[in-house]
């Protein structure tokens, strides 16, 4: 006997594709994502797909001519598919189909086929689904692969042998990885090794569906979950190279240093409890790409990775250039937050002054919170005791920052005294003592010498035009 769920077709909407699909005479199924969310309770999403056995753009034109408004129909003619946005949905109809592939590219050749066909072209047990829309069995479940069986047991498999799916489109092997991570699911044992063996495939997937993938990867809520398939599976390797020369740890003498990828993948975790912002998740997976070029053992002082912020931040760039990643203000934030990385962790270290907390201001500017988003997220001690302490520093650092803040307003720093003040005052031309002064100033407020206020700078810029043998002709 069949199952039935009509309660999943709960929507309006589904009423009225039922009877447009009877005025035509075709059969059709809801498929996909939105019947494996319905069984999984998640959110059910605002994208569904209807397959037909027939023609899926004649259905569209019938479901929108039904629809309250006769919203516009948008066609796909090469692709055989149709999309209606109706009531902050949007409903994509296509023909069943049968798809045969070839070795160098992910598009099929395509010809009309059964619900079946159509379910097998599909890329995961899980997702091959179907719900009829029919009159005969409204609401019955189609599931020739054991899609409910893999939902219960968490698993991602596929509906063929898995070195065909993979072979034949590999954008599905991130997107594996990516439902696996999303869901919590795993991937089988078959699936994961025919991903390995397929993994140069990926060479025929553009940058754009790749970054897609990852960046819904890097958005889920533990992302290294997502990032260990990638590295067992190598096909990190082939994204970013520059993550994976972080693994492993090295033993001179009896030093070690720690393993700087799964410590990446630590931090990364950690700052996806704080923040959602996509970025700052980025500055988080490349705030330490720097130390694989930057590593050297002294014999006396052990590890070190002299410079890496400064070596990371400029990898960053080369990195996004190759990913065809946008170079604009969202690569120079990454680029800030590595460069900056290891800034605030001296301060948690020590007892903390107000003049580095102000330098610290100064040179974070706007990005001052997330810097410290960063560094709180990069504390993975398994010490408690440091743990504890660390946490309790950056907590002071914090508060100093307000206090620093309501007081010296240097996150934005505007000069109090500006260089044609300096050039009037002296009767200078253009000249370097300028500069000289204008330098002395910041520098002194940054010090704590004096407040950023005019009078002050004023007073200093005499004092300072003095020394440097100039006279005051106002
Ligand atoms: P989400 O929308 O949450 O990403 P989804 O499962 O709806 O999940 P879509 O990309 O919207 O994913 O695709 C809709 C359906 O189309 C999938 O459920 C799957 O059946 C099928 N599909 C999408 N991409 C592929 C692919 N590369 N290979 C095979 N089937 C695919
Ligand atoms: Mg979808």
């Amino acid at each position: 006997m069949q199952e039935s769920y009509t309660d999943a077709l709960n929507n309006p909407i589904f009423k009225i594709i039922s009877d447009a699909a009877e005025e035509l005479s075709v059969d059709c199924y809801v498929i996909g994502g939105f019947v494996r969310d319905y069984f999984l309770k998640r959110n059910i999403p605002k994208d569904i797909d209807v397959v037909v056995i027939g023609s899926g753009i004649k259905l569209a034109e019938k479901v929108a001519s039904k629809l309250e408004g006769k919203p516009q129909v948008s066609v796909f003619k090469n692709f055989g598919t149709a999309m209606i946005k109706s009531d902050g949905i949007e409903l994509e109809f296509v023909g069943a189909r049968k798809e045969s592939y070839q070795r160098d590219s992910r598009k099929p050749i395509v010809e009309d086929g059964t619900l079946e066909d159509d379910q097998k072209r599909r890329d995961f047990t899980i997702n091959a689904l179907a719900l009829s829309l029919n009159k005969s069995n409204y609401g019955a479940l189609l599931d020739p692969f054991g899609g409910i069986a893999d939902l219960e047991s968490k698993i991602i498999k596929t509906p063929l042998e898995p070195g065909i799916t993979y072979s034949d489109d590999p954008l599905r092997m991130m997107r594996a990885i990516r439902f696996a991570t999303q869901l919590d699911f795993q991937i089988a044992l078959p699936s994961l090794q025919a991903i390995t063996e397929n993994k140069d495939r990926l060479k025929i997937v553009s940058n754009e569906r790749i970054l897609d993938e990852l960046h819904k990867i890097m958005l889920c809520k533990k992302p290294s979950l997502g990032f260990s398939l990638l590295h067992k599976t190598e096909l990190l390797e082939l994204i970013l190279p520059e993550l994976t020369a972080l693994q492993g740890i090295e033993e001179i003498e009896g030093q070690k240093h720690k393993d700087n990828f799964w410590h990446t993948l630590e931090v990364v975790d950690n700052i996806s409890e704080a923040t959602d912002d996509l970025w700052l998740r980025w500055a988080a997976l490349l705030h330490d790409i720097g130390k694989a070029p930057t590593k050297r053992f002294h014999k006396k002082i052990g590890w070190t990775f002299h410079g890496h912020e400064f070596v990371g931040s400029k990898m960053v760039y080369k990195l996004f250039k190759r990913l065809r990643m946008p170079l604009n203000e969202k690569m120079k934030f990454v680029q800030k937050m590595v460069l900056m990385s290891s800034r605030p962790i001296i301060l948690s270290e020590d007892y903390v002054t107000d003049s580095a907390v102000r330098r610290l201001v100064f040179d974070a500017g706007d990005n001052v919170e997330d810097l410290m988003t960063l560094c709180e997220a990069d504390i993975t001690t398994k010490n408690p005791k440091k743990q504890r302490k660390y946490h309790q520093n950056f907590k002071i650092v914090r508060q100093k920052i307000e206090e620093v803040e309501a007081r010296d307003h240097v996150r934005n720093f505007q000069p109090p005294i500006s260089g044609e003040e300096i050039m009037e005052t002296f009767s200078l031309k253009p000249s370097k003592e300028i500069g000289i002064i204008k330098e002395a100033i910041k520098e002194a407020i940054l010090e704590g010498e004096i407040p950023n206020e005019y009078k002050a700078a004023q007073d200093f810029m005499y004092l300072k035009g003095a020394e440097l043998g100039l006279q005051s002709t106002k």
